[in-house]
């Protein structure tokens, strides 16, 4: 078992930070006192966790009242303001969305069919690919039929015996 008390802390706590539960590299780490030893706070390992050298100065010699505001007001996204965190938050919210409102691609239809002029597709089979075609990275045949359905429901496309006509 390791004997110092920052390794026996990141020992327990799996090589991670107590708060961001990010990879906490031995440079970075320092033990933080719960209860602050400048308020009497035991060096013990029930009084001790290891975690991020930034949030350690930032809480300080805090209150546990204060420190427990702190952790609670990241609201279960708890980030070091070190920035280990960031760079992943940032690729996400990068990443493409998935999943599109059905509103958004309706609206897009709609759109590419006014664009189209007298050339707008005759046949529910044309009018089908030409909505499949304006998403190159595919569309479910479940969406396809239920934009189909919402563009005949408001009525900005009738089809009739497979013969398409526009309102739009
Ligand atoms: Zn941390």
């Amino acid at each position: 078992m390791p004997t110092k008390p920052l390794d026996r802390l990141m020992f327990v706590q799996g090589g991670l930070c107590f708060f961001c539960k990010q990879p906490l590299p031995k440079t970075e780490a320092s033990v933080e006192h719960l209860f602050a030893s400048a308020n009497g706070g035991s060096n013990s390992d029930e009084n001790c966790v290891a975690c991020c050298k930034t949030v350690n100065r930032l809480l300080g010699s805090m209150s546990l009242k204060e420190k427990f505001q702190v952790v609670l007001n990241q609201k279960g996204q708890f980030k070091c303001p070190n920035g280990v965190g960031s760079a992943k938050v940032a690729t996400q919210s990068k990443a493409p969305v998935i999943a599109q409102p059905k509103s958004d691609k309706l609206a897009l239809v709609v759109a590419n069919l006014k664009q189209r002029g007298n050339s707008k597709p005759r046949t529910l089979k044309t009018l089908k690919s030409t909505i499949v075609s304006l998403f190159p990275s595919g569309l479910p045949d479940s969406e396809l039929s239920t934009i189909v359905q919402q563009l005949q429901s408001t009525k900005k496309v009738t089809v009739s015996e497979n013969k398409v006509t526009y309102a739009l």
